[in-house]
């Protein structure tokens, strides 16, 4: 069936309307009409082939939550109407280690796991396109489901945003007792503190902005200290089991270091950046580990969406229509949105769709384009 898009087929256009054509669901496959899609970092740096490996055209989004409008034969965990969500994969091989341990983000299979977009679909080798789109098509296991507490809207970042900070705190083990530090608090750092803060930690923000302080307070922080403030920094000195950093430019990590305790953990997520040089005695006199950590599992973003419906946890979401996308994405660019994720309202893609049936000479008109294997 022919779907309506948002995406690019270059590096430096903005992005377009775009028609193509979607395979119906097939046997373990649950097709859902999009209602709402965040505006993840990610999605700037893969229409701006910043990762030098997008396959054009592409049309972004993996923080999806819609409504399940029919299944493939076999289906069995889900029906028509149920409020579901589709996060950064669509699949993977479900057999090897890391996705016989729910981590299916680091499959080893005969390929890597099945990013939402810019992945290439098994087996037909066809480009994936994510969730500016009307529906999305994708096989039952890795959908989630969201639970009635949660607002469509709040849902989408948590499917990215909310999954990639809970899981190296489930990993860590995280517990009441424990304190996190979180460094950076933007899109991923806001849903750390409160993420954190639900799972009974002491939480630590580090931020240099004063009048973000009280927000972030509010957020569920315990303390938020400036990281240019060397007195305040010296206090914190060797308080922190985990620190989940998300700032996204190159820093100095070692200011960070000396904060760590004993068999501490500081985990990199996000954004991949760059560290300066640093020295790593720290490191050594206290067994401190640094990390990294990808996203996260299908059944832990199962669990954050519902430890989220269970503690009232919400991302900070500013609602856009399809129109102002590009705007959003350019807002990002700059860096100007703090700690807000834009959420597309996608009834304006649909919306968009009638205009143009109706008044096509207004409405900007879409490329056609027939999806084939790379
Ligand atoms: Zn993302
Ligand atoms: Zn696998």
């Amino acid at each position: 069936m022919d779907v309506l898009g948002y995406g690019t087929f270059d590096a430096t256009s903005r992005l377009g309307p775009i028609v193509f054509n979607q395979p119906e669901a097939r046997e373990g496959e649950v097709e859902i009409e999009i209602t709402h899609c965040g505006v993840c970092h990610s999605d700037l740096h893969q229409a701006r082939n910043d990762w030098g490996n997008t396959v054009w055209p592409c049309i972004p989004g993996h923080e999806i939550v819609g409504i399940v409008r029919k299944t493939g034969p076999g289906v069995t965990a889900y029906k028509e109407g149920d409020r579901v969500g589709v996060g950064c994969m669509i699949n993977s091989c479900q057999s090897c280690g890391p996705c016989e341990a729910h981590d299916e983000q680091y499959c080893e299979g005969p390929v890597s796991a099945t990013l939402t977009y810019n992945g290439t679909k098994i087996p037909s080798g066809v480009n994936t396109y994510g969730g500016y789109t009307e529906t999305i098509v994708v096989r039952e296991e890795f959908v989630l489901r969201i639970p009635d507490a949660i607002d469509s809207a709040a849902a989408a970042p948590i499917l990215c945003a909310g999954i990639t900070v809970y899981a190296p705190m489930k990993e860590f083990g995280l517990k009441p007792g424990h304190t996190v530090a979180v460094a950076g608090v933007g899109g991923l750092g806001h849903m750390a503190v409160q993420i954190a803060k639900a799972l009974g930690a002491t939480v630590v923000a580090f931020s240099r902005s004063e009048k973000k302080r009280a927000e972030i307070l509010e957020m569920g922080a315990d303390k938020v200290v400036d990281p240019t403030d060397e007195d305040a920094m010296e206090a914190e000195a060797g308080s922190v089991d985990l620190m989940i950093n998300t700032i996204p430019v190159p820093f100095d990590i070692a200011p960070y270091l000396s904060l760590m305790r004993h068999d501490g953990r500081l985990q990199i997520v996000g954004n991949m950046i760059e560290l300066e040089a640093f020295s790593p005695g720290p490191m050594v006199f206290n067994r401190i580990t640094i990390g990294g950590s990808l996203i996260g599992g299908i059944k832990d973003t199962q669990e954050v969406l519902d430890l989220c419906a269970e503690h009232g946890i919400a991302p900070a979401i500013q609602m856009i229509g399809i129109d102002d996308v590009n705007d959003a994405l350019d807002s990002l660019e700059q860096g100007g949105i703090g700690h807000f994720r834009h959420v597309i309202d996608m009834r304006s893609l649909r919306d968009s769709r009638e205009s143009m049936s109706q008044n096509a000479s207004r409405a900007e008109e879409p490329v056609r384009f027939q999806p084939e294997a790379g």
